[in-house]
């Protein structure tokens, strides 16, 4: 189903559709983007994730072809873009970058035998690009359900997430995780989904259906340098897992590692492996405490681990910044805010608040202005409520 605002956008790319291909759409898919509500940096960690869907997406619409071509027009850069299936790889032209997600795509569905003939498009989004909502997922398993749908196929949603998650890793190169492609494909609206990054299965759990918004804001501050920093934490966990591991014989990731265990060992760790340890081992530990809090509908004891989760990022696994920081601080400072915390890997990108509808207008008007004054940097913000994932509207 689309929202008020999907249902207007898509009878804009209908129009457009027509002028730019001389015949209608007949097929339309729709995947979201995601925020994460809590659990960051546990899912390299094999742990628990609990992101929700958000009423931000990609939507494309399209028809089939017979040629072996696709052929995408992006509103979004008022681009067009041809290629074939068959030779089909990343193109290095940099007004058409945003493609290589479609040519990925193309690529692994091809590669996993999912038989189809080309499609005609036309893609938009309303997610932010490059903020940390994951507009790429959207776009990956929104194309992933063109092709499955052309090529007359149904897929498990599991599998078009993996399938997603191989075309960012082995086509477009960057090193991610399951959780942004997962949910994605699988989120449930009015849930946050409880995922086991290890075993890939999940567990719906529900959010107050009124009284209480997801608020996102984006720091608006660019990134520099995170690689290196990202590899330092990789690293630092597992040197952590192979300490403990003459401790606890049977580990293998810090998720197999309880609180009480870590506390029992700790000194067995050199300082700063101790702090990322404590970091995940307890991350792991408020996610799980998080779905039952969400469960018994607690939303005060769901701020407090939001909050918690904050601290334990910007000083155990050290990944936050002034500005994240700041934004943190004033949403705090609004009463009717139960919580607020960095969402995604951290740096700059965006924060999570969870705020009463009641409080939503002072939260709007003064967060930014208490942001503008620490930091000079203009703070923008998504109110959402947990979507559905991505299925084929038309
Ligand atoms: P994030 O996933 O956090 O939004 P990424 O850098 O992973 O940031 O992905 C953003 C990229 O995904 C864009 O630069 C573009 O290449 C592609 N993309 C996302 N949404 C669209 C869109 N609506 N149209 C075309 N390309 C898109
Ligand atoms: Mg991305």
């Amino acid at each position: 189903m689309l929202n008020a605002s999907e249902e207007l956008r898509l009878q804009e790319m209908d129009s457009i559709f027509l002028t730019h291909y001389g015949r209608a759409a007949e097929v339309v898919l729709r995947a979201p983007g995601r925020v994460n509500l809590i659990g960051e940096h546990t899912d390299y960690n094999d742990g628990y994730v609990l992101p929700a869907a958000i009423e931000r997406s990609m939507l494309i619409a399209c028809s089939p072809r017979t040629d072996g071509k696709v052929q995408a027009f992006a509103m979004n850069y008022n681009y067009s873009t041809l290629f074939s299936i068959e030779g089909v790889q990343p193109t290095s032209d940099t007004r058409e970058r945003w493609s290589n997600y479609l040519r990925a795509m193309a690529w692994v569905m091809r590669r996993q035998g999912i038989e189809f003939t080309g499609a005609d498009c036309v893609i938009q989004g309303d997610v932010p690009l490059g903020s940390g909502l994951s507009s790429s997922a959207a776009m990956l398993v929104a194309s992933g359900l063109m092709f499955t749908s052309l090529a007359g196929a149904v897929i498990d949603p599991v599998k078009l997430a993996l399938l997603a998650q191989q075309a960012e890793r082995e086509f477009v190169g960057v090193n991610v995780g399951i959780m942004d492609q997962y949910i994605s494909a699988l989120g449930k609206v009015n849930h946050a989904l409880l995922i086991d990054t290890r075993s890939l299965t999940y567990k719906a759990v529900p959010l107050p259906e009124t009284g209480v918004s997801m608020v996102i804001a984006d720091t608006n501050k660019k990134r520099g340098l995170v690689d290196s920093e990202y590899n330092t934490r990789r690293s630092e966990c597992e040197q952590a897992v192979a300490i403990l591991k003459n401790v606890y014989p049977g580990i293998t990731a810090l998720r197999d590692v309880s609180v009480e265990q870590l506390l029992a060992a700790e000194d067995e760790l050199p300082d700063s492996v101790r702090q990322r340890a404590r970091h995940v081992v307890t991350e792991n530990q408020r996610t799980l405490d998080m779905a039952s809090a969400l469960e018994a509908a607690d939303l005060k004891r769901c701020g407090e681990l939001m909050n918690q989760s904050h601290e334990s990022l910007a000083h155990d696994y050290a990944v936050s910044c002034r500005e994240l920081d700041e934004l943190v601080a004033a949403a705090r400072s609004i009463s009717g805010v139960y919580g607020a915390r960095m969402t995604g890997a951290g740096f700059g990108g965006c924060t999570i608040s969870l705020v009463a509808d009641s409080a939503l207008e002072e939260f709007s008007e003064k967060v930014p202005a208490l942001y503008r004054e620490s930091t000079g940097l203009e703070a923008v913000l998504t109110v959402t409520r947990a979507a559905q994932g991505a299925e084929r509207i038309r």
